[in-house]
């Protein structure tokens, strides 16, 4: 069996390479953005439109009229249709309608490692060297990186690589298939996880983590006000919008290593991991609104879980989202509906005279409920 693992590394581009990645990054988005702009337009002419493969046969006609798209990596622009027909397929889920694509938000583009061979001779477009210290990208050639010194060599296929400029600074994600060797899954350990807002997560243990990190709302509205202030097009401007994006990273940075510690150590302490199949989108309205923090850290623990139970050969069960885990007494399981009230913290239980805390309770039915689906299974399977 083989798994898909990122790895992120800062590059240091020398300043004709930094050049050649900003110029592939718009013309990336250009080729988004044409596209997008010739769908709508076919679409209101015919009522149909274009696959990304048939646009992709259009782009060497393209690149006859706009001489710049033949200086960059061909496959970004092939992947930005990809992604193009990735964001219509959302659309017809139920996503909003694609965007045109504005300088300066999300600048990245994707590269895939194409291997060949030639005179017995083995040769792929993408090549990591940690010794060195270097990785080779299309048109890039070698570009100095940093990142996983404790690794001298990472075994597996590079299949593809994320270039991207955040905050001024760029990186690069490098997808590898890795071999998986899996022993047999005998699980010695369980625990039932309630997620929340202001505790992030509350366990069956009666472990309490509450989410750390706090944005300076006072900085951030001082910043947006002075670059409200800044001349447009100014230099003041650019580097007001600079200071914004940093502490935006720095936010997104301490919260990613937050969640990656937490969900670490759920991973390494337990074998079975049950979890609320929550609606985060429908969370993600009420609570999450700060710009520039779209993602939210219930959905990104849930995720962090999914793939790193995956790696580690432990199992994460999610239970249906209406099982009603703060109703049940989890002692002697009469169902108190009075809890649906979301603002009740502590009940006692009106059968055992139970005192319960309202998501410690939770978080036991949820281990419970796991446990019955696990068990289950292995009946089924037997
Ligand atoms: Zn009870």
């Amino acid at each position: 069996m083989q798994i898909l693992k990122g790895y992120v590394f800062r590059l240091y581009p020398t300043k004709e390479q930094e050049q050649l990645i900003n110029k592939t990054i718009g013309c990336s988005r250009f080729i988004y953005n044409y596209f997008l702009d010739d769908k709508i337009k076919e679409y209101k002419e015919t009522g149909k439109s274009k696959s990304a493969f048939d646009q992709m046969k259009l782009i060497p006609l393209l690149s006859k009229e706009k001489e710049w798209l033949k200086e960059v990596d061909s496959c970004s622009l092939r992947n930005s249709l990809l992604d193009l027909e990735r964001a219509f397929k959302n659309f017809y889920n139920g996503s909003g309608f694609p965007k045109f694509k504005a300088k300066g938000v999300h600048e990245r583009y994707k590269t895939n490692n194409i291997k060949s061979s030639y005179k017995g001779n083995h040769y792929e477009t993408i090549k990591l060297d940690l010794k060195n210290k270097t990785i080779t990208l299309p048109k890039l050639k070698e570009v100095k990186i940093r990142g996983y010194r404790n690794k001298e060599v990472i075994p597996g296929n590079i299949k593809s690589a994320v270039i991207k400029k955040e905050a001024g600074r760029y990186y690069v994600s490098v997808l590898i298939e890795e071999p998986l060797i899996r022993p047999a899954f005998v699980p010695t350990s369980i625990i039932g996880i309630d997620l929340g807002i202001k505790n992030l997560i509350v366990t069956s243990y009666n472990e309490k983590i509450e989410n750390t990190i706090k944005i300076n709302n006072k900085r951030l509205i001082g910043l947006q006000r002075g670059l409200a202030r800044c001349k447009a097009g100014s230099k003041n401007r650019y580097k007001m919008k600079l200071k914004i994006q940093r502490m935006y990273q720095k936010i997104r940075n301490a919260r990613k290593h937050m969640i990656h510690d937490i969900t670490n150590k759920l991973i390494k302490e337990n074998d079975i991991i049950v979890t609320e199949n929550l609606d985060v989108k429908s969370m993600q309205k009420n609570h999450y609104v700060a710009k520039g923090l779209n993602e939210n850290p219930i959905s990104e623990i849930i995720r962090m879980l999914k793939y790193k139970a995956n790696w580690n050969n432990k199992k994460l069960i999610q239970i249906d989202r209406y099982y009603p885990s703060s109703q049940i007494c989890n002692v002697c399981n009469y169902q108190n509906k009075k809890v649906k009230d979301l603002s009740i913290r502590k009940w006692e239980c009106p059968v055992c005279y139970t005192n319960h805390d309202r998501d410690y309770n939770a978080s036991v039915n949820i281990m419970f409920e796991g446990l019955k689906i696990y068990m289950k299974g292995i009946k089924h399977s037997v």
